[in-house]
């Protein structure tokens, strides 16, 4: 048997999606900058891409602004906001668990002198708005806070988080690239001035995402050349890509309550179960401010890359963390700001839910997972230690 169980890291292309896709490769392949009636096929599949995009997050279609993928939706966002702002301020905010794309554009614009705040987060890994309060100054210009993490699944309080922006009349930034098709955004009520997101994260093609710019938000372009994106995100546009994120968009913003449902139903059997079959063992994140589909546990004494390889020889694929850190040996930086020992941390697994879960691989995941567990176990002194002392009490 196999089981997928790793749909944060990504998704499979939808077959409605796919099929959308095809003719945009070779029958219908004009350029959408072109005069002519190729091109204005082109133009027209993008406008209706970018409609359907824009009505998933309740903006106007003006507002959404195709990126080649998440990172690059992030990479705007802040280097964009710092370039324009510059002169207004260098002062950034963000939290110590943001995605990568996110913290390592923040630690490049350090490098070229400008002052970045990293929130802590408490065990559940939620930011304090009492701290974000302290920390604005009168040279802050951008805050940059995700919506909901990649590992832990935690949802922060963005519209309070948004409130305070703009009181202080300081631009927000939300990574929602885990929150996307699953949590209902509203662009118009949550108050962000710039939302990310992405395509092969809810089922439609990599390598295609969209920045969210509210009207009149000031933003330096970072891609430069043709007119494309009204002049804001040169190069011609990924015609195929653009038109599955428009169908997955359309199909997740419809689907949105039955896949929660499905979503939540398996997360919750798979946090219950493992929890009661499995001694020594946390939940990480916030117990219920997190994500339909994400389940995210430490095991003690034993060590995630071991874990994860038994459970891909019995078919099972999920995650250390987050794939970007696996392959390094350092613990994930999200588990280490909710406080987690370096010990604890390496004994992480990660497992999301998607659309094609299904019971049977639930089961199958309580009936595998556990003997997997006790055998790494069984290779610890210190879990042979810890045994003994609770058998002599
Ligand atoms: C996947 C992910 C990204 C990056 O998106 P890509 O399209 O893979 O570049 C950014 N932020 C979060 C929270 C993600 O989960």
């Amino acid at each position: 048997m196999k089981v997928y169980l790793d749909y944060a890291a990504t998704t499979p292309v939808k077959k409605d999606v796919l099929e959308e896709m095809l003719p945009y490769f070779n029958q219908h392949f004009g350029n959408p900058s072109s005069i002519h009636s190729y091109g204005r096929e082109s133009k027209k599949a993008i406008d209706l891409a970018r409609d359907r995009i824009a009505n998933s997050l309740t903006a106007k279609p003006e507002e959404i602004f195709f990126t080649a993928g998440g990172s690059e939706a992030d990479n705007w966002a802040i280097k964009g906001v710092a370039y324009a702002l510059k002169n207004k301020g260098k002062h950034i905010i963000t939290s110590k668990i943001e995605h990568h794309a996110v913290l390592h554009s923040c630690q490049h614009l350090e490098k070229e002198g400008f002052e970045v705040t990293y929130l802590d987060v408490d065990q559940y890994g939620m930011i304090s708005l009492e701290d974000l309060k302290k920390a604005i100054k009168d040279t802050t210009i951008l805050i940059t806070i995700m919506y909901a993490n990649n590992e832990i699944g935690t949802i922060q309080p963005i519209k309070e988080i948004a409130k305070i922006a703009k009181e202080k009349s300081i631009i927000f930034h939300t990574d929602a690239v885990q929150a996307y098709g699953n949590i209902d955004i509203n662009a118009e009520t949550l108050g962000a001035d710039l939302i990310s997101i992405s395509a092969h994260k809810v089922y439609g093609p990599k390598g295609i995402g969209a920045l969210y710019i509210k009207k009149g938000t000031k933003l330096q372009s970072i891609l430069h050349g043709g007119a494309q994106e009204k002049r804001r995100r040169a190069g011609t546009e990924d015609l195929p890509s653009i038109v599955g994120f428009g169908k997955a968009a359309e199909i997740a913003i419809n689907n949105l309550k039955e896949h929660n449902q499905h979503q939540l139903n398996f997360r919750d059997q798979l946090i219950n179960k493992l929890m009661a079959k499995i001694p020594y063992t946390r939940l990480n994140g916030h117990p219920t401010k997190r994500l339909p589909g994400n389940v995210n546990l430490s095991f003690e004494f034993i060590e995630g890359e071991s874990l994860l390889l038994s459970l891909d020889m019995v078919g099972i694929a999920g995650s250390s963390g987050s794939a970007c850190t696996s392959g390094s040996l350092d613990p994930s930086h999200v588990l280490m700001a909710i406080g987690l020992t370096h010990e604890i941390a390496h004994g992480s697994l990660r497992l999301t839910i998607g659309d094609s879960t299904t019971q049977e691989e639930i089961n199958y995941v309580v009936e595998h997972l556990p003997p997997i567990v006790e055998r790494l176990r069984q290779m610890s002194p210190l879990y042979e230690k810890v045994k003994g002392e609770a058998k002599s009490v």
